[in-house]
């Protein structure tokens, strides 16, 4: 392979080809230095006091990451990929401190797997001037050099040989560095565990392998079905008519700021009142899942609970594959990037193709589009009823854009805008906190009119219906210089895992479900998580299978009775 760099050794100044293990260490201190400017900042901030002893630390640290980023570059970057592979390494380190610096992130599988699944609608929102600068800073400018730089060819055995060498020398190096300083390092790493996911470009190599891991070895097994003797139960004597059961997914909403929770703030103040009316019961202590989409989505619909899907590879069905199996049509309705597998086997449409002026702008909808389409998207699906046989009843999931940021500012219309000052940057740290705030409370105020909307049309509605609200991972607005959301889940601030959940029920639908008027607005206190999200609706939706557990049924106690 040859490169434009050849031909510019015959200009005036005749460059000497660099040694090819030369240029790889050059590469290798450019990564370990400029490539983790956020790690060494990091570190430095550890303490007050620095004194010999926080200098070794450092400079351990350094030669820690230099060697495995040695070891590295070493195994994986031969010549004929050398020159690309290098863009790609300086691209990787520089997007990742870019974002580490901007919103306090760090790099694990999840939030890897977050940003493959991304779309230009969440791209676009993270897009900045200071963010070009900053790529062409760690990208353009040492792509061009590096790009340019001639290489000697050397024979593949002799290369074979030195490059492995080097990753020896370098493997060497490192465990006598972690031996010699073990006990300082030991200690940081164990105590500040965010800095494990700091480490460029080690962290996105990491989360890659485990990634490709995790899915080659669910790519290789089949679908397994679950709830597969799932039937609808009706209590005797009560009204026969369908239910219809509308199951909002909320999106990046924190309880900390949702006004039914005690917030300062009232941001829920229709929700108040259906509260008040004893119409909705607010769950004051919910956990998350995972702290972002791509966890928490799936695992909401599934059976498993946090840890045991934390591990699982297995690929299973889900709560709307036995809502259907047991004679219920389901419908998933989105205005964000898609259901992440969960409504692959259900009918699901997305609001992106939708240009409905009134909601949408730039390939972008408000989250009231989907109540807009709801009526006629549901005259559709009943219309289609394969079956032909009557519904034994309906649930419609609308997934939100809710509070996705950072550009909280276009989550509302112009005309629901309460809380002002707004942020009406994506670069929340140029922001003053009360705006980024108040930006961020005026898109929990528009979920609040978007559920309250919903309840009212629910209202509407001649058969029992009801709603049910949680969000699906909270956000962190500035607390300890963290900005959004994704922290590893033993690390993350409450702020990213405590999320509101609300549930209004019609009266007709709690008369049919033969429940107490005031039994499941009981509830409401204990300490439930998301686990508890598909026994608890297969009560809510009156659906009986064996793989019901009643310890994970928030409701377990109003269905105390006979079956
Ligand atoms: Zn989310």
């Amino acid at each position: 392979m040859t490169f434009p760099s050849s031909d510019v050794a015959s200009a005036a100044v005749v460059r000497r080809p660099w040694h090819p293990l030369s240029l790889l260490l050059v590469l290798a201190l450019w990564l370990t230095t400029m490539g983790n400017l956020p790690l060494w900042r990091a570190l430095w901030a550890l303490t007050d006091d620095h004194n010999l002893r926080s200098w070794l630390g450092l400079v351990a640290m350094v030669l820690i990451v230099l060697s495995i980023t040695t070891v590295l570059l070493s195994l994986l970057v031969w010549p004929g990929w050398r020159k690309p592979a290098g863009l790609v390494l300086l691209l990787t380190v520089t997007a990742n401190s870019y974002f580490m610096q901007t919103y306090g992130v760090v790099i694990d599988p999840t939030m890897m797997a977050n940003t493959l699944q991304t779309d230009v609608r969440e791209v676009r929102d993270l897009l900045s001037w200071s963010m070009l600068v900053v790529l062409a800073l760690g990208v353009a400018l040492p792509g061009w050099w590096w790009w340019r730089q001639p290489v000697q060819k050397l024979p593949v055995g002799r290369l074979l040989v030195r490059q492995l060498g080097l990753a020896i020398l370098a493997l060497l190096v490192m465990l006598t560095v972690v031996w010699a300083s073990f006990q300082n390092f030991s200690s940081t790493m164990r105590n500040h565990k965010p800095l494990r996911y700091m480490v460029n470009p080690i962290n996105t190599v990491y989360a890659g392998a485990r990634l490709l891991a995790g899915q080659t070895a669910r790519a290789q097994l089949p679908l397994q079905r679950i709830g597969e003797d799932a039937v609808m139960v009706r209590p005797a004597g009560a009204t026969t008519s369908a239910p219809l059961i509308v199951l909002v997914v909320g999106e990046t909403v924190r309880a900390a700021n949702f006004g039914l929770a005690g917030y300062a703030r009232d941001t829920t103040p229709q929700l108040r009142q259906l509260m008040e009316r004893g119409e909705l019961a607010y769950f004051t202590d919910v956990s998350s899942c995972g702290t972002n989409t791509q966890v928490s989505v799936p695992c909401m619909f599934s059976h498993l609970g946090r840890e045991a899907n934390a591990k699982n590879v297995t690929p299973y069905e889900n709560l709307l594959d036995v809502l259907q199996r047991a004679g219920m049509q389901v419908l998933w309705l989105d205005n964000q990037s898609g259901c992440k597998g969960v409504c692959d086997r259900v009918p699901n449409a997305s609001t992106l193709q939708l240009k409905d002026p009134a909601f949408c702008t730039d390939g972008e909808c408000f989250d009231g589009i989907m109540l807009r389409v709801l009526p006629e998207r549901l005259a559709q699906l009943e219309k289609a009823n394969p079956t032909g046989k009557v519904s034994a009843g309906t649930v419609v999931v609308l997934h939100q854009m809710g509070n996705h940021g950072p550009a909280y500012y276009k989550r509302t219309p112009a005309d629901m805008k309460v809380y002002q000052p707004e942020c009406r940057s994506n670069m929340l740290q140029n922001c003053p906190v009360q705006q980024i705030v108040n930006a961020y409370d005026n898109a929990v105020h528009y979920t609040d009119h978007l559920l309250s909307e919903t309840v009212r049309w629910l209202k509407s509605q001649p058969r029992p219906t009801a709603m049910l609200y949680v969000s699906d991972h909270g956000e962190s607005l500035g607390e300890n210089g963290l900005y959004l959301h994704g922290m590893p889940y033993m690390m993350a601030p409450k702020e990213q895992t405590h999320v509101p959940m609300a549930l209004w029920l019609s009266k007709p639908l709690q008369s049919q479900l033969g429940w107490d008027a005031t039994c499941w607005k009981k509830q409401v206190n204990h300490a439930v998580s998301h686990d508890h999200l598909f026994h608890s609706f297969l009560t809510l939706a009156q659906v009986k299978t064996s793989w019901h557990k009643s310890e994970l049924d928030v409701f377990s106690a109003c269905t105390a009775r006979t079956p």
